[in-house]
């Protein structure tokens, strides 16, 4: 007797045709034509069902905050920082945990179920880092929320940052940001990592810094960060997100980072909507993209899983929480159109990104956590072309968001009287 029992499942991997069981809430059994009752049986008529979505780079205390209290005329990073600044100081725990939580809804409806979310600790008053707390208490029981200390204004720039970024992990914080490259110098950007992973490697907890988030081909702190992670034995807890000056580093450069980079099992985190809307700005022709060097680092077996950074706030006035799109922009920014280069996208917003998380219990496979999502494509180069409907999200073996498949109505002689989009997956590419 199975608690739910989803038929004829196509899995991310390619295998067909399979049935996936579920007993209190975990997966027991994924094979072929499985018998037994079932309280709950869901057809997924060959449909791909996937893991769920995973964003490891997102800012919930700015988001959904477009327009307040003024708009990026100028759309730069900096323009960005300096409009958060001002917002900052009337915050208010109530109307950042109404915020963080509307923004949640819209992430289970596309089957975004663990996001790790950095906090500004910039404000002493810490009221962000209260309100997420609070709110990853709150959705729990639907979305894994992991929390960074993130010292937006700088962790020595800016002067009440040291002590509060140490007073927000006391409180509950689980991981050490920093913004080396915000940092007066190059100096005290190097300082600031050093520092950042001590703390990290005396408290036990993970490292994830904004890093690079530059053009400059010079601003190199990823190199410091890949080093410290090897003096403090951080190997495989440690992030780099962004990286993005790495798109204008020197080629001869790059070739001894990156085997530094894999030395240090450093984990990368491009935000490809962002990068290639930030970055370049300093450009006339020809613009640079401003992403990391996506298919080099995957080649190099680093472990690179793609976050969205912001959804309609100072930095960003797009965004829906949908990873398929963050995959989308990344294949048109990289050229990664080959139907591998298309499994390794679907990977960065789904596997990768659950390791870089350290997420227990996920995938999809006896034994792991019954949380997955039934799309309405067949496979992962589709998900990623169409961006299809989530017609299921399931949690803990529960469907907790539901969605009616994408389906036009034809009036046209001799023609069909529907048009399913899933429908025009191509038959002989692979
Ligand atoms: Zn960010």
């Amino acid at each position: 007797m199975f608690d739910l029992l989803i038929r004829n499942a196509t899995l991310p991997d390619g295998r067909a045709g399979l049935d996936i069981g579920v007993r209190a809430g975990r997966i027991v059994a994924v094979e072929a034509a499985i018998a037994g009752e079932a309280a709950e049986v869901i057809d997924a008529g060959g449909l791909l069902v996937s893991p769920p979505f995973v964003d490891p780079h997102f800012h919930m205390d700015a988001t959904l905050s477009l327009g307040l209290p003024r708009m990026n005329i100028s759309g730069t990073l900096l323009e960005g920082i300096a409009l958060w600044g001002e917002l900052r100081p009337t915050l208010t725990r109530e109307a950042l945990v109404e915020r963080a939580l509307r923004y949640c809804d819209l992430a289970v409806s596309k089957g975004l179920l663990a996001i790790r979310s950095h906090v500004d600790v910039s404000d002493p008053r810490l009221v962000t880092a209260e309100a997420l707390l609070e709110v990853r208490e709150r959705v729990a029981p639907y979305i894994d929320l992991q929390l960074v200390a993130f010292p937006q204004d700088g962790y020595y720039r800016c002067p009440e940052a040291e002590a509060a970024l140490s007073r927000a992990l006391d409180m509950g914080v689980d991981i050490v940001g920093g913004i080396p490259h915000f940092e007066r110098t190059m100096e005290d950007g190097a300082r600031s990592v050093a520092a950042l992973c001590r703390i990290a490697a005396e408290r036990g907890l993970m490292v994830d810094m904004h890093c690079d988030e530059s053009d400059d081909p010079m601003s190199r702190h990823v190199e410091t960060l890949a080093a410290q992670t090897v003096r403090f034995g951080l190997q495989g807890r440690v992030a780099g997100s962004h990286l993005t000056s790495m798109h204008s580093m020197d080629n001869y450069y790059v070739s001894k980072l990156i085997p530094l980079m894999a030395e240090a099992d450093l984990r990368v985190i491009p935000n490809p909507l962002i990068n290639i809307m930030l970055q370049g700005r300093h450009d006339t022709y020809p613009k640079r993209r401003g992403h990391t060097r996506i298919p080099q680092l995957m080649e190099a077996g680093l472990t690179v899983g793609f976050g969205q950074d912001c959804v309609l706030d100072p930095w960003y006035s797009m965004g829906t929480g949908d990873l398929l799109d963050v995959a989308h922009m990344a294949l048109h920014a990289t050229q990664m159109g080959s139907g591998a280069d298309k499994r390794a996208l679907f990977d960065a917003v789904t596997v990768n990104s659950a390791r870089i998380m350290g997420l227990d219990g996920y995938g999809i496979a006896p034994g792991c956590n019954a949380d997955m999502v039934i799309l309405q494509a067949k496979d992962p180069a589709e998900a990623i072309r169409l961006r299809p409907v989530r017609l299921k999200v399931i949690r803990r073996g529960k469907v907790i968001a539901e969605t009616a498949p994408e389906l036009s109505r034809l009036a046209l002689d001799g023609r069909p009287d529907r048009v399913d989009p899933a429908d025009y997956a191509p038959r002989h590419a692979s």
